[in-house]
């Protein structure tokens, strides 16, 4: 090369250079640096490969038989696969049929249907897979099923939630899938939705911290996404996690504030943490369907929020407009309505008629082309976003880890600090070591009851797909041995089996674990009429208490169903969620003392099935019969859980006792542990304003930390608060920080002091001030 092309080249590399360093170096979140090839493409994409992308179909549309057949491998059918994906030009494909496949399945089908994309159609454009990889890549054989979010959130470990979602990315892209129909980022509000398990809890800011972790975990932080990682999916947009009536996908009624400040917050923060995705409630809000609603799609999430990745609708969501809506009066008017609310693709499992009718739509000049140009280009900017373009397929060698002990091991983590002590009358727990111990109850031997829907399968109630993990009993077994550890199985789930047996078998033992829950379900099969246990497995463990014998009580479910009448009846109770594939090993060690129990509850749990109020309720939610305020009663608070050691708090000091605007508030807190075993503690801090122009919460959790102390060890933790900390959404739905008196607990420490907004502030509102509230 002469001198004088050597230049040339050299600044052309150096400037190639500047700009690689540029690209690599840019925000997860700043999706617009796709918008250059995505523009380009589209440039040259006609109308039916554009609305082709929209489309998102169900990979059995695409396989031999029928749709809802049972089958024990997929064939894909080239007639279908034809019409879908190079006539219709269908640009996204999702799901799996009646069981889990191995890793070399999905790399078959997944490479064979990339291949008829990439190569039989105009643009090559390839297809974007979709998965509810929910608690692990669970519908990959082989995976490691970590624990549902519900016992993630009771972790309140921000480290262990993004490793879990770290293993679920990892593991599912090395089954060649980039795409994840997860977290969601739902606020649970209701103890008697069916899918309060999928969810981080009742609680926004808990719900928001872990959003945030989980989606640092998945997607890592950088674009494209490295071959370890996935997009994710936010789910469902908004307020699915308070039907009105408790049931799943039922009406939601809530003040704009109310949705504004507890269930959009977790989606804001996951979008500012770069969430590519976000699927559409199914339900109606406010009497208007989210999947029809402009204002909710349009306005609020890609204006207000500023979101340039790609929405997408629930499971026939579109269609349901019509069917179940009746908003729409026909399929074609609710494409029509969908897509002019701002929707980018339609989760269609069926088939093609999404598109067919779009183009119809837009022909007729129903739904713009700016519109489909919009749409197209938000779902083009993460398919180039995942790197969908220039990997090369994935294979199994290149992932090593996958199932690997590491990542057991960090389900199993996350199992062990999920566990939430209830109860723990008399030191009942750990057991002692020479304890006899009769196993039983419905939980008690059941691998399929600890990892709940979900798992292998939808439903996750088939236990021929169940891994070669222990089940409680199984765990106990190994841990104590045959000697001192019998199994009766006594109850299913709402049917007492073997009483007599049980109770014979329990003058052998000196302890007897009863292990109570839920069958694995999710959506509508997870609607209950009835929060409290069912009364088989209540009346099994009053059987079992005429043995005189001391019990201690597993709960393996998915929500707090009621179980007042029976709590007495235990030293002992130990809240295992859905723990997951190491969840028997994990409850074991936790029975034995191994592990000592750190989980907090992240919901409130009820007493009663006519009382079902969240911790941040208001004053007024306290009155009781009597007109006092000892209304709320909860069998165990939100934030509850106790440890083998105690933890004792001291020098709760604030910097300041007015918080400025601009001159933050500086909260520390000693934490000691003063028994005699290591343990953890999460530290939490709550306020509580005295008065505001909207009826204020009795206390809201505002920080939280996790730590870890020796015995006797001794630590200062510090929390910074800021006026936005203290924030709400007043009735123009602004976020404000009125000035004002309020407490601030930690633990059983309490302060107080006042936020005052120097500037904003008139005579009257410092006199005010200045006198301490009416209580
Ligand atoms: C569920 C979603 C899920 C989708 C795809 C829907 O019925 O509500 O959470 O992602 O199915 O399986």
């Amino acid at each position: 090369m002469s001198k004088q092309t050597f230049i040339p080249h050299l600044i052309w590399w150096a400037l190639l250079g500047f700009f690689m360093v540029q690209r690599s170096s840019a925000q997860p979140s700043d999706l617009s640096q796709y918008n250059a090839p995505a523009l380009e493409l589209l440039a040259g994409m006609s109308i039916e490969e554009k609305v082709g992308q929209m489309n998102n179909i169900g990979l059995m549309a695409l396989a031999t038989g029928d749709f809802w057949d049972a089958r024990d491998s997929v064939i894909l059918d080239p007639e279908k696969v034809h019409n879908l994906l190079v006539t219709h030009l269908v640009g996204s494909v999702q799901n799996l049929g009646t069981y889990p496949m191995p890793r070399d399945e999905w790399h078959r089908v997944i490479n064979t249907l990339q291949g008829v994309a990439r190569e039989k159609t105009p643009h090559g454009i390839p297809l974007l897979y979709g998965i509810d990889a929910v608690h692990g890549a669970n519908y990959t054989a082989g995976s490691v099923l970590t624990p549902h979010q519900i016992g993630l959130a009771a972790t309140r470990n921000r480290d262990l939630v993004e490793q879990c979602a770290a293993v679920t990315a990892y593991e599912t892209r090395s089954s060649g899938i980039l795409w994840n129909y997860a977290p969601v980022v739902d606020v649970a509000r209701t103890p008697l939705w069916g899918r309060l398990f999928e969810t981080f809890g009742e609680d926004p800011y808990l719900v928001t911290e872990l959003s945030a972790s989980y989606v640092r975990g998945a997607q890592g932080t950088s674009l494209p996404l490295s071959r370890q990682h996935t997009a994710v999916c936010l789910k469902h947009f908004w307020g699915y996690g308070h039907p009105l009536n408790g049931k799943d996908r039922s009406p939601v009624l809530l003040p704009e504030r109310v949705l504004r400040q507890v269930h959009l917050p977790p989606f804001e923060r996951a979008i500012a943490e770069g969430a590519m995705t976000v699927m559409l409630n199914s339900g109606a809000i406010n009497g208007v369907p989210a999947h029809a609603d402009h204002h909710l799609i349009t306005d609020l999430l890609k204006t207000e929020l500023s979101f340039l990745g790609f929405t997408i609708s629930d499971w026939e969501d579109v269609r349901n407009l019509c069917d179940v809506h009746q908003v729409a009066e026909n399929e074609k008017e609710a494409v029509r309505i969908a897509v002019n609310a701002g929707l980018d693709m339609c989760m269609d499992p069926y088939g093609a008629s999404f598109a067919t009718y779009l183009i119809e739509l837009v022909n007729e000049g129903a739904v713009s082309m700016e519109r489909i140009n919009d749409a197209v280009l938000r779902i083009l900017r993460v398919k180039f976003a995942t790197g969908l373009f220039s990997e090369p397929l994935e294979t199994n060698a290149e992932y090593a880890e996958f199932g690997s002990d590491q990542h057991i091991g960090i389900g199993y983590e996350a199992a062990c600090e999920s566990i939430t002590l209830l109860k723990n009358n008399q030191q009942r727990l750990p057991l002692k070591d020479s304890a006899r111990v009769l196993v039983t109850g419905y939980a008690s031997n059941a691998l399929t009851v600890l990892n709940g829907a979900w798992s292998r399968t939808w439903s996750g109630q088939d236990p021929q797909f169940d891994d070669p993990r222990p089940t409680i009993y199984e765990a106990l077994h190994n841990a104590l041995g045959e000697s001192q550890v019998q199994h009766i199985q006594g109850c299913s789930f709402d049917r007492i089996t073997e009483a007599d047996q049980a109770l014979l078998a329990a003058e052998n033992a000196d302890v007897i674990v009863v292990c109570l829950g839920e069958v694995p379900a999710t959506e509508k099969p997870s609607d209950t009429d009835d929060l409290a246990l069912p009364q088989a497995q209540r009346d099994f463990a009053k059987t079992l208490a005429q043995s005189g014998k001391p019990m201690v009580l597993i709960l393996v479910q998915g929500r707090p169903r009621v179980i007042s009448d029976i709590e007495p009846l235990f030293d002992a109770i130990l809240m295992a969620y859905l723990p997951g594939n190491e969840g028997g090993r994990a409850i074991a060690e936790v029975l034995t003392g191994t592990v000592n129990p750190s989980g907090k509850l992240p919901i409130t749990y009820p007493r009663y099935s006519g009382s079902l109020w969240t911790y941040d309720h208001t004053k007024a939610d306290r009155r009781d019969g009597s007109f006092g305020f000892e209304g709320f009663n909860p069998q165990w608070p939100f934030g509850h859980g106790l440890s083998y050691t105690d933890f004792a708090y001291s020098n709760l000091t604030l910097s300041s006792d007015t918080l400025w605007n601009n001159r933050p508030l500086k909260v520390s807190v000693d934490l000691t542990n003063v028994g005699e075993r290591s343990g953890k503690e999460v530290v939490s801090v709550y306020s509580r304003d005295h008065v505001a122009t909207i009826v204020p919460a009795v206390r809201q959790l505002r920080r939280f930390e996790k730590v870890a102390l020796a015995p006797g060890e001794r630590t200062t933790l510090t929390f910074t608060l800021t006026p936005s900390d203290l924030a709400f959404v007043n009735r123009s739905n602004q976020w404000v920080t009125e000035p004002g008196h309020f407490d601030l607990e930690v633990g059983p420490l309490k302060t107080t002091f006042y936020y005052y907004d120097a500037p904003q502030s008139n005579a009257l509102e410092s006199q005010r001030l200045r006198k301490p509230k009416r209580q």
